[in-house]
C-alpha cells in the first residue's frame, strides 16, 4: 500500500481554529500518525474546504472571530451534502461551553484544551470506526435492497408465468411420518388458477392443504406412488392421465423433484386426445377391413397368408402341430348358372357364417381363400382334431340344406374339403401345408366330392 492510500483508510480530518498555534500543534501531530489533515483558521474557509472534498471527521474550534463553531456547526448541519459529517468540538477550559448546545447542533463528541495527543486520537478512532461501520452497514443496506428487488422482479415474473399459463402448475412438499420419515402425502406450496379451476376451487382453498392424496385415492392412487418415488429417486414422471372435469378428460403431466417435494405442469390434451383416439380407431377399422373379405367379412386371402406365416413360425419354436382345411363348394359354378350370381353370394355368405361359427378357438381362422374356396387354419391342433372339424364343418353345411338340384352330388350344396397337418419347420416354407391340403382337396373332389380327404 503506497503511503497515500494508507493515509486515505486512515482518515481525512479537517481542523479549524483560529490560532495557529493551535492548529499547527493538532496537525503535525496527526499528521505524523498517518492520517490526511488539512487545516484552515476561520469557518468560512472551512465551510468552503469541505465542500470541495467533505473529510471524514471536522474538529472544530469553538471561539472563533465572525463565525463561531457553532454557527459553523449549524450551516453544515443543513446542507444536504455535508450534514452528515461527524463534528468535534474543541473548546479552551475557560471557554463558556455549553455542552447541551453543542450535541443539539449535532456535534458527537467534545475535547477540552489543553488537550492530550493521545485523547484527540482516540476520540478520532472511536468516530472514525463508528463511521467505517456505518458505512459499511449502507453498503450492505444498499446489496440487501438490490437483492430484494431482483427477488421482488424474479417474484413477481413466476407470479405473471404461474398466472397466465395455459397450463396447470403447481409445486407441492412432502409431508413426512416424522418417526418413519416415510411421506404420507403432499401439502400444496404453489397452485396457478389453472389447477385451482380444475380443481373447482380458490387457490386459497387448496395452498397449505393436504389434498393430493385424497384426490389421487377416487382415481388412481397407485399415481401417489409413483409421485413419492419422483420424490425419493429424483427421477422424473411423465405421463397421460384420465379425469373428467368438465370438457376436459385426458392431461398430459410432467412432476420433477422440487425440494423435498415436487413440481408438476400438466397440459389438458383432451382435444390433442380425442383426434388420436379417432384416428386410432379409423386405422384399427382400416386394418380390419384390410383384413376382410367384402363379401363373407371373414378373413380375406392377404390376413390368411399373414396369419400362417406368423403361426408357422411360432409353432415351429414351440414344436406343436399345425392343421389346415382347404374347403370347396361343389359344382358352384352350376348353382351360380341355376340361381344367379347373387344367389351365389348369399349362398357363400351363408357357408362363411357357418364356417366362423363352427370355429371356436381364438387362434383358430377362417379365410376366404379365393372364388368359393375357404381356408381353416387349426393352430395346436393335431389331425384328429382337423379331422373333427371337417366333419362338423360337412355336417354342419350339410344341415343347411341349401338346395342344389343341378349339383348331380346331392339335391342340396355340398363341400370337400382337403386336410394336411404337420409340425412346422423354419427349414421348410409354410406352401408345403397347403400344397398337400389342395392335393388332399383335389382327391376328394376326385373321389366324388361331398367328403374329406387326407394328405400328411
Ligand atoms: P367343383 O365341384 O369342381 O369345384 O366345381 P365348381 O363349379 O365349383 O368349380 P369351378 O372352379 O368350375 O367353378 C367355381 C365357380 O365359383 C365359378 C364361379 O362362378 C363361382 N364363384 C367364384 N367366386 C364367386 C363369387 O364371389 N360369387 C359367386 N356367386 N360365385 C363365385
Ligand atoms: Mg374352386
Ligand atoms: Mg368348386
Amino acid at each position: 500500500m503506497n503511503p497515500d492510500s494508507e493515509r486515505q483508510n486512515k482518515g481525512n480530518i479537517l481542523i479549524v481554529d483560529d490560532l495557529l498555534e493551535n492548529l499547527q500543534l493538532l496537525s503535525e501531530a496527526l499528521l505524523k500518525l498517518g492520517y490526511t489533515v488539512r487545516s484552515v483558521t476561520n469557518g468560512r474557509m472551512a465551510l468552503k474546504t469541505a465542500k470541495v472534498k467533505p473529510p471524514d471527521i471536522i474538529l472544530l474550534d469553538i471561539k472563533m472571530p465572525e463565525m463561531d463553531g457553532y454557527e459553523v456547526c449549524r450551516t453544515l448541519k443543513i446542507d444536504e451534502n455535508l450534514h452528515s459529517i461527524p463534528v468535534i468540538f474543541i473548546s479552551a477550559l475557560d471557554d463558556v461551553f455549553d455542552k447541551v448546545t453543542a450535541f443539539n447542533l449535532g456535534a458527537i463528541d467534545y475535547i477540552t484544551k489543553p488537550f492530550q495527543i493521545e485523547e484527540v486520537v482516540a476520540r478520532l478512532e472511536n468516530q472514525l470506526t463508528i463511521q467505517r461501520q456505518q458505512r459499511l452497514l449502507e453498503q450492505e443496506n444498499i446489496k440487501r435492497r438490490e437483492a430484494e428487488e431482483v427477488l421482488y422482479q424474479s417474484r413477481a415474473l413466476i407470479a405473471s408465468v404461474l398466472n397466465s399459463s395455459l397450463d396447470g402448475i403447481a409445486a407441492l412438499q412432502a409431508v413426512r411420518n416424522p418417526e418413519t420419515g416415510n411421506i404420507e402425502d403432499f401439502r400444496c406450496l404453489v397452485v396457478n388458477p389453472v389447477i385451482a379451476r380444475a380443481f373447482q376451487r380458490t387457490r386459497e382453498e387448496m395452498i397449505g392443504k393436504l389434498i393430493l392424496k385424497k384426490f389421487l385415492s377416487k382415481i388412481e392412487s397407485e399415481l401417489f406412488n409413483s409421485l413419492v418415488e419422483v420424490v425419493e429417486t429424483g427421477n422424473p414422471l411423465e405421463r397421460d392421465f384420465y379425469y373428467e372435469t368438465g370438457n376436459s378428460c385426458w392431461y398430459h403431466f410432467i412432476a420433477v423433484k422440487l425440494g423435498d417435494g415436487f413440481a408438476i405442469t400438466i397440459r389438458d390434451i383432451t382435444a390433442r386426445k380425442h383426434i388420436e383416439l379417432a384416428l386410432q380407431e379409423a386405422n384399427q377399422k382400416l386394418e380390419e377391413l384390410a383384413n376382410q373379405d367384402g363379401l363373407t367379412h371373414v378373413a380375406n386371402r392377404r390376413c390368411f397368408d399373414a396369419r400362417l406365416q406368423a403361426e408357422w413360425k411360432r409353432l415351429a419354436r414351440e414344436k406343436q402341430p399345425l392343421t389346415l382345411i382347404l374347403l370347396d363348394v361343389d359344382k358352384f359354378k352350376l348353382y351360380n348358372d341355376c340361381y344367379g350370381h347373387l344367389a351365389g353370394d348369399d349362398c357363400l355368405v351363408r357357408i362363411a357364417q357357418t364356417l366362423q361359427k363352427l370355429i371356436r378357438r381364438p387362434a383358430d381362422l377362417v379365410a376366404r381363400y379365393g372364388g368359393e374356396e375357404f381356408a381353416i387354419l387349426l393352430p395346436n391342433t393335431t389331425l384328429e382334431g382337423g379331422l373333427k372339424v371337417a366333419q362338423s364343418i360337412q355336417q354342419t353345411i350339410r344341415d343347411l340344406a341349401i338346395s342344389h338340384t343341378q349339383s348331380g352330388v346331392k339335391e342340396i350344396v355340398t363341400v370337400s374339403l382337403g386336410i394336411s397337418s404337420m409340425i412346422p419347420n423354419r427349414e421348410i416354407q409354410p406352401d408345403i401345408l397347403i400344397g398337400n391340403a389342395d392335393k388332399a382337396l383335389y382327391d376328394a373332389k376326385e373321389q366324388g366330392r361331398d367328403r374329406f380327404s387326407i394328405n400328411l
